[in-house]
């Protein structure tokens, strides 16, 4: 199995990129490092300025000094990081770091912990996605373009149907080794972390050369792990089923687009975006960051969740090699969100908000006792 996916320890290197971002970031990349530092795992952290406010300091969302350092550690924390903003330079570090670093895939875990409001019972799924390719690839043409109108044309002479003139276009398409390449991913990370079934969603029936190509690499690879089972599903039938039986869902293996949706329904289901933590894995580097994004009307208020930050900072430690100290913190979380008395706003119930600050110093005094 391959070691640069990360779960299974292939340095002993703890220097650590930490990438603090816009918005919230700051706040709950803080609340995450008091939170590991006090899980005792050693690590020594090497703070990059990346994101919008870089991209306005010093015209690049990713600064060299920050790739360099992510190269070096293979590692790195990531706050969110807000997309757009003026000045020169690409609008998104977030694309530019998965397409810099080759991040080709996304792991999502989402888990209902008891005590966070609005949590359904029983959820523990995992969506593994495609971060590259897809409807995400920016292949578009605007209407009444030249573009449009020659594509158009190259649609028609093959036989396919007219497209009206006042269509904007974006394209989807999907290759076999990026398929392949993050059904690897998630294969080896299922059998690696416990997993039971691999569940393959697509829409294959409506989108035979993309969907249909993404099935038949994910069961290529899926005969390579027999010990897994494997089953796949169309998407709407994949979200009603999360929606109806979450219990049954175990991991869920998509393309960017479904993966997107999917990650977030998942979220949804365990208390909000607050709580979901994602690991981004490349051939030789990995980031670790919150599936939220840098919730610009909560920053500098100390209101936004650290959670799904301490949750990724976990999953970092279990990537360096560090699983005892992951799943102390792992506990140390789920015990501040069973007890209902220190947490922010998005999951209290009954008991008044803490502040950002509050909850990650109440988890990390559980993580150090
Ligand atoms: P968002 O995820 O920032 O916010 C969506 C909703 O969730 C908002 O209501 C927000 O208040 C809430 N929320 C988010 N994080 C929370 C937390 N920790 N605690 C409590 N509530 C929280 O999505 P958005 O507003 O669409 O995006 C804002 C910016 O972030 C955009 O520029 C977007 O492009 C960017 N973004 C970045 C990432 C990333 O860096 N990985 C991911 C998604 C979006």
């Amino acid at each position: 199995m391959d070691g640069a996916h990360g779960f299974i320890p292939t340095q002993m290197a703890r220097r650590v990129t930490l990438l603090p971002g816009d918005g919230v970031g700051p706040e709950v990349v803080a609340a995450a490092r008091l939170v590991l530092d006090a899980a005792g795992a050693g690590v020594e952290w090497d703070e990059q300025p990346a994101g919008q406010s870089a991209r306005e300091r010093m015209g690049e969302p990713v600064p060299q000094a920050a790739e360099e350092s992510i190269r070096a550690c293979g590692v790195a924390l990531k706050g969110p990081m807000t997309t757009g903003g003026h000045g020169p330079g690409p609008r998104s570090a977030n694309l530019e770091l998965r397409r810099r670093l080759g991040l080709f895939a996304a792991v999502r875990p989402a888990r209902t912990l008891t005590g966070a409001a609005g949590a359904r019972e029983g959820v523990d799924v995992v969506v593994i996605r495609m971060n590259q390719e897809d409807l995400y690839a920016g292949v578009g043409f605007e209407r009444g373009s030249e573009g449009a109108a020659r594509l158009a044309e190259a649609v028609r002479e093959q036989g396919g149907p007219v497209l009206p003139p006042d269509a904007g276009l974006s394209l989807k398409f999907i290759t076999d080794s990026g398929a392949e390449r993050v059904s690897r991913t998630a294969f080896a990370w299922a059998a690696a972390n416990g997993r039971r079934r691999v569940t393959v969603v697509h829409k294959a029936t409506v989108m035979p050369p993309t969907d249909g190509l993404f099935l038949d690499a994910a069961r290529r690879v899926a005969a390579e792990h027999p010990s897994l089972e494997v089953d796949d599903m169309l998407l709407d039938t994949a979200c009603h089923e999360l929606a109806r039986h979450p219990e049954r869902v175990d991991v869920l293996l998509a393309p960017v687009m479904y993966g997107d949706v999917l990650s977030d329904l998942a979220a949804g289901m365990v208390g909000g975006l607050g709580m979901t933590p994602c690991a981004n894995f490349g051939d030789d580097t990995a980031i670790f960051e919150t599936v939220h994004g840098s919730a610009p009307r909560l920053a500098g208020s100390g209101r936004a969740n650290p959670m799904a930050q301490i949750l990724a900072g976990a999953m970092l430690l279990r990537h360096i090699g560090e699983a005892r100290a992951a799943a102390r913190v792992e506990t140390a979380v789920a015990e501040v969100v069973r007890e209902a008395r220190t947490l922010t706003y998005d999951i209290a119930a009954g008991s008044p908000p803490a502040s950002t600050s509050e909850v990650a110093e109440a988890v990390a005094e559980r993580v150090g006792s």
